[in-house]
């Protein structure tokens, strides 16, 4: 490193210092206001911002600049356009306009819109995003934007993250004030999200289609060791991996991601990152980088890396956890439990409604998490079930317990302030009871969600999250807003209790991989959707689309073009994951697999020769056995090519949806396992591609 890394930190950002560098003051003071108030921009700011990021940009190598956005695919997008401006005699200037920092028009056609873009207004719009920095990448100025259509509406995963943060902030800010928190006049949501990866062999990679064309392993034999020695999970780290880690860190921090903390995972071949967390915008957008930049600096150290929830069947998949809270503009976050009783009623109101929110959005919450390559996770025994529940830890739920109990709480409170200083003298530490099986834990200052799959953009969960948690805050204070002063302590306790023990169905601290939990939870009416079929048509249920189109989220036509997106994105991925193992099932298994008995057969026929001399039982039986497995491995894959040209002409876009996961995902499996059982008989060097055991353990 030929910096230290306060220099290198950042060093690639348009942030805080440069702007204040840069600009003018009263340009600075007016995009500052834009930042933290969100207000509009007017445009002889935008022109005095756009040059002063244009010559920061030229400054450090910069060409080009691109508008950077996040359509429906879960990935991002940028087109390229470069500063140069011919001025005559063949000469050129660079420049760039406050018009073209603010606003940018993309064709949309190509991008998934769920049919709310009509094909003949292709056109779409991308408006920048001042509260996500721009950065310098490859020689070009990146500039965060939202991306929607012509008539409005939203076609990205930021537009509706900014606008729950936005609900969120005025639901909350309502609520404190109330509550005598007058100084505070926004709160915005935090997230810290831990990636989960896999690192394999670029070699490797290379041979096997089904990582190229569905990022996971159609076929594969587990290897005689697998992850059962729990000896990868914070091991040191192997010289190759270290070097990457390094690298990406240095990669990370130049963008002004903080990223902090990284370890080997469970998995062999499985590693984490995480950074130091952020507002829930910015965080997204560093997150989608930091996916970026793992696969770009893996190429660079001659590794692939694996970003996909299931990359290796038998193996831990990888998710992301997805911590989250709320903090005041004066610096307060609201879920610390805090030391003095008036912070403790903050974050009890505070908790209380989070606790509604989970309950009484769960299935949105789910939805929020569901994709094809998720659901190989979740209930699987390495990752929460598919069940959403909150785990608080013991000390927090005997705290509200005694709450709840406490029949005569008011009237020994009436005629002091301090609910907490009773109930709460001994809890202002993190308990970390760390229960790894919940979903939705509170983890001392903050709570963990940790259904995420791995490639999947932090946003929609966080859109959930934010929205749903506004709207219990709003029916929380609705309760509130006309108590007087003098006996506004005795009616929130009293709303406290009555809100958790309305929701305490939803507290679960137990172990959550157990069948008991499922049968409990049953019990308790939660909600329990397995896959992602089961979990979409929650999206367009009446009481989830009027908490969007209420907060001004989604509205409904946005609603129902997302739903169709993630259908449609479900039955897309599994009919590809079918295509690409019938490809190589054909193109290679049988191949490989007819090779082997041919070897085999020759050598039958030969022994038979001399067969008064040898016997020759095991090699008919070891025959019989690959023949067996080659007619049947024959006979499914014909039937999965069967089931899934008819799966594809269903029209229904959920029933769709609901025949590739009963009919051609149980085809795949059926097929897989007869493959498998077949890998494990043939010779090391007969398949054309790498197995599990080398991708595994030579990195
Ligand atoms: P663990 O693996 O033990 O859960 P890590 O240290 O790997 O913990 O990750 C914890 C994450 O939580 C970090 O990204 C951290 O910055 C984040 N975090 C801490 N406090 C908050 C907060 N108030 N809001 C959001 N995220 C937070
Ligand atoms: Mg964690």
């Amino acid at each position: 490193m030929s910096k230290l890394v306060p220099e290198l930190y950042g060093s690639l950002v348009f942030n805080d210092k440069i702007m204040r560098d840069k600009l003018p003051k009263d340009i600075y003071k007016a995009l500052r206001k834009t930042i933290d108030k969100n207000t509009h921009l007017e445009l002889d700011v935008a022109n005095a911002v756009a040059i002063a990021m244009k010559e920061w940009a030229v400054e450090n190598g910069a060409t080009h600049f691109t508008h950077w956005f996040q359509p429906m695919t879960g990935y991002t997008a940028e087109k390229h356009d470069s500063f140069i401006s011919p001025v005559g005699d063949g000469e050129v200037i660079m420049e760039f306009s406050g018009k073209e920092l603010v606003k940018g028009e993309p064709d949309a056609s190509s991008f998934p819109s769920g049919g709310l873009r009509a094909t003949f207004e292709a056109r779409g719009y991308t408006a920048w995003d001042p509260t996500s920095p721009a950065f310098i990448k490859d020689g070009t100025l990146y500039i965060p934007t939202a991306f929607c259509s012509y008539s409005g509406e939203a076609l990205d995963k930021k537009t509706p993250l900014l606008r729950s943060m936005e609900t969120l902030s005025k639901s909350a800010t309502r609520v404190l004030h109330v509550l005598g928190e007058t100084d505070v006049t926004s709160v915005s949501t935090t997230v810290g999200p831990e990636q989960e990866y896999f690192l394999i062999d670029k070699e490797d990679y290379k041979k096997r289609k089904d990582l190229i064309f569905t990022g996971r392993t159609l076929l594969g034999a587990m290897p005689p060791k697998g992850q059962e020695m729990e000896d990868h999970y914070f091991g040191a780290l192997k010289p190759r991996v270290a070097a990457y880690m390094h690298d990406l860190d240095e990669e990370l921090w130049k963008l002004g991601i903080p990223a902090k903390t990284k370890h080997n995972e469970v998995a062999p071949a499985q590693h984490e990152l995480a950074p130091v967390f952020d507002t829930t915008n910015v965080a997204a957008d560093h997150n989608q980088l930091t996916m970026e930049m793992m696969k770009k600096v893996a190429d660079r150290h001659g590794f692939v890396c694996l970003l996909h929830e299931k990359p290796f069947d038998g193996i831990n998949g990888s998710g992301k956890h997805n911590n989250w809270s709320m903090s005041t503009n004066t610096g307060v976050n609201l879920l610390n439990p805090g030391k003095t009783p008036s912070e403790n009623t903050v974050f009890l109101v505070f908790l209380s409604a989070v606790i509604k929110a989970v309950d009484e959005y769960a299935d949105l919450l789910r939805l929020s998490v569901a994709s094809a390559g998720n659901d190989h996770r979740l209930g699987a025994n390495e990752a929460p079930p598919a069940i959403i529940s909150i785990f608080l830890g013991d000390d927090l739920t005997e705290i509200l317990e005694s709450i709840i109990m406490k029949e005569d709480v008011t009237d020994v409170k009436a005629e002091t302030m301090d609910i907490g200083a009773k109930v709460l003298p001994h809890f202002y530490r993190d308990t970390t009871d760390r229960n790894r099986t919940s979903p939705f834990a509170f983890t001392g200052n903050k709570f963990e969600f940790r259904s995420l799959g791995s490639s999947l953009s932090v946003s929609g969960p966080n859109i959930v999250l934010n929205t749903a948690v506004a709207e219990a805050l709003d029916q929380l204070y609705e309760e509130l807003k006309d108590v007087p002063e003098e006996k506004m302590d005795k009616a929130v306790l009293k709303l406290i209790r009555r809100t958790i023990s309305e929701h305490k169905r939803v507290i679960f601290n137990g172990n959550g991989y157990s069948d008991e939990w499922v049968e409990e939870a049953e019990k308790r009416g939660l909600y329990n959707l397995k896959s992602t079929p089961d979990a979409l048509p929650v999206f367009i249920q009446d009481k989830n689309v009027s908490l969007f189109t209420k907060h001004g989220v989604f509205t409904e036509t946005e609603v129902f073009s997302r739903y169709e997106i993630l259908l449609e994105n479900y039955s897309k991925t599994i009919h590809i994951e079918s295509l690409t193992l019938q490809d190589m099932v054909k193109h290679e298994f049988l191949p490989a697999l007819m090779k082997y008995i041919d070897t085999v057969s020759t050598s039958v026929l030969k022994r038979k020769e001399l067969s008064e001399v040898l016997p020759v039982k095991a090699e008919m039986k070891m025959l019989g056995k690959l023949s067996e497995g080659y007619e049947s491995v024959f006979d499914l894959c014909d039937k999965l090519k069967a089931d899934t040209e008819a799966t594809e002409q269903i029209s229904d876009s959920l029933e769709n949806a609901k025949a590739y996961h009963d009919v051609v995902i149980k085809d795949m499996e059926e097929l897989r396992t007869v493959a498998d059982e077949m890998e494990a008989l043939l010779p090391r060097d007969v398949l054309p591609y790498p197995r599990y055991e080398d991708m595994l353990f030579y990195v």
